[in-house]
């Protein structure tokens, strides 16, 4: 662990932070901060890691007794993890790798060898197609200007547009439609009928290309679990950041932003919050924010999930040929992969649980998955040496795990996603412009919320 003189001394993070750092140093005065960040995931984090290393004085504030916001390590028996939240990274993204690197966090590729459970089943010609397809969603794509997807030409009726229909139109082949359309699910969670071409394309492009979204962004793991990325962060970073600090209340007064927080008031020049604009809207803000802000927040439509790790001795269906990968139609989960630690030392096997196997006692969830399991791979199934469960939507303050945009929203509301407004800057995956919904996408977002507000402070 470094300590902060070296973190000072070594960063590579703010260059340009670094070279503005006198101006930023402000004469201490107390409960007083040149910035205060609200929201410790990764997108405020790196917020204020960026401000600290260009010497601000910088306050985080986190509602929970935690950070990583959206990635958790879930403890298990034997000093197993299961990671309940964000995991797998791209090798293209460029932001969070380069932050691993910074914070000595290896990757290393998701197992996938052997055979599937289930998923689609396509035949050559359909293969082709569903290749097809794809160029015609990146060629669709490709004109969506990522700063402004609204300004998209024809934003209007591509807005107003539903994936679902789209697809009807693009290809005949149910087979493909289909496979598609799972595809989307998977990381959209969303129904194709309740979203828009316009955000679709935005994502596809946001993301570099459909095929990244369907295939790159699971390729890699982070060893340690994704929640390290943020816990390393955090203590280097020491005592800018108090827990259990949620915020109630924020509010413009002259040339300072007033934010409580368990009660207490602190003020700071500038304000970035760093969360979902769901999460965001239950700020109490006592700020004349523009309507279509307050709309954003007001209407941000969240899809929520829940996910189930079971930990056994050793990932026994690898000795069967099966890669983990498990795809039901029905039954307690929808999706199921392989999630042992690279060395293999424990098996884990995690699935994204079904609404109905959330009704159940945690007891006869792990009895209901491990059925399904036997069922696949024989009675070592039954060897289960621990269950987690991680139900986002019970969680005070994520309202969701993923934003399904429905038709109209883009065009209505986005505009107001990044614009500040007065002393306030909006951080958060949500805001990214490039793998918007991805962890990538909050530290580019927290970066870039950081750049702006050092800008405003120089000026
Ligand atoms: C189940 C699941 C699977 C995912 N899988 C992947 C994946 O494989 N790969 C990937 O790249 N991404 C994945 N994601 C998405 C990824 O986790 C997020 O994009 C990323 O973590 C978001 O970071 P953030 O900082 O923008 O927001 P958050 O992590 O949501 O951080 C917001 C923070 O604000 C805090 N907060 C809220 N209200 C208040 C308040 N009133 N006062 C103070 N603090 C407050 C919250 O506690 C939280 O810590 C997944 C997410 C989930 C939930």
């Amino acid at each position: 662990m470094s300590s902060r003189r070296n973190f000072l001394k070594t960063t590579s993070v703010a260059g340009l932070g670094m070279a503005l750092m006198p101006s930023l140093i402000s004469a201490p005065k107390t409960n007083t901060w040149d910035v205060i960040v609200i929201g410790a995931g990764l997108s405020g984090l790196m917020a204020a890691r960026v401000l600290h290393q260009a010497n601000a004085k910088v306050l985080l504030l986190e509602a929970r007794d935690r950070v990583g916001g959206r990635t958790y390590n879930q403890e298990m028996t034997g000093g197993n993890i299961a990671e309940a939240g964000g995991q797998w990274i791209a090798p293209g993204q460029t932001e969070i790798r380069r932050l691993m690197r910074e914070l000595d966090i290896k990757s290393f590729p998701s197992f996938m060898a052997g055979r599937a459970i289930g998923g689609g089943s396509m035949n050559k010609p359909q293969e082709l197609a569903f290749a097809r397809l794809e160029s015609q969603i990146d060629e669709l794509a490709s004109v969506v200007p990522l700063e402004a997807p609204w300004l998209t030409p024809y934003a209007a009726e591509w807005d107003k547009m539903k994936v679902g229909k789209w697809l009807k139109k693009a290809t005949d082949s149910m087979a493909v439609r289909l496979e598609m359309t799972y595809g989307i699910a998977s990381f959209l969670s969303a129904d194709v009928n309740d979203l828009s071409m316009l955000y679709f394309l935005f994502y596809v492009k946001s993301a570099g290309g459909i095929h990244n979204l369907l295939e790159s962004a699971q390729d890699l793991r982070i060893r340690g679990g994704a929640q390290q990325i943020s816990q390393k962060m955090a203590t280097q970073l020491g005592e800018v950041i108090r827990l259990k600090a949620p915020v109630t209340s924020i509010k413009i007064e002259n040339d300072e932003v007033l934010v409580t927080a368990n009660e207490k008031p602190l003020r700071a020049k500038r304000i970035i919050v760093a969360m979902m604009p769901k999460d965001a809207h239950k700020l109490g803000f006592d700020a004349p924010l523009p309507q279509q802000r307050q709309d954003l927040m007001a209407n941000w439509p969240t899809a929520s999930g829940a996910k189930c790790s079971l930990l056994y001795p050793r990932p026994f269906w690898r000795s069967q040929g099966y890669s983990g990968d498990v795809f039901l139609a029905s039954g307690p989960f929808s999706m199921g992969f392989d999630n042992s630690p690279s060395d293999a030392s424990s098996g884990i096997f995690t699935c994204f649980a079904n609404k109905k196997l959330l009704t159940l006692s945690k007891e006869d969830q792990q009895k209901s998955i491990i059925k399904e399991l036997k069922r696949l791979w024989g009675p070592e199934a039954d060897n289960v040496l621990d269950y987690v469960v991680m139900d986002w939507a019970k969680e005070s303050y994520t309202s969701g795990c993923v934003s399904p945009l429905g038709p109209g929203f883009l065009t209505a509301y986005g505009p107001a996603l990044r614009t500040p407004v007065e002393r306030i800057h909006w951080a958060g995956t949500e805001t990214a412009t490039v793998w918007n919904g991805y962890m990538e996408g909050a530290i580019r977002a927290g970066k870039r919320a950081a750049d702006e507000v050092i800008a405003k402070i120089r000026q």
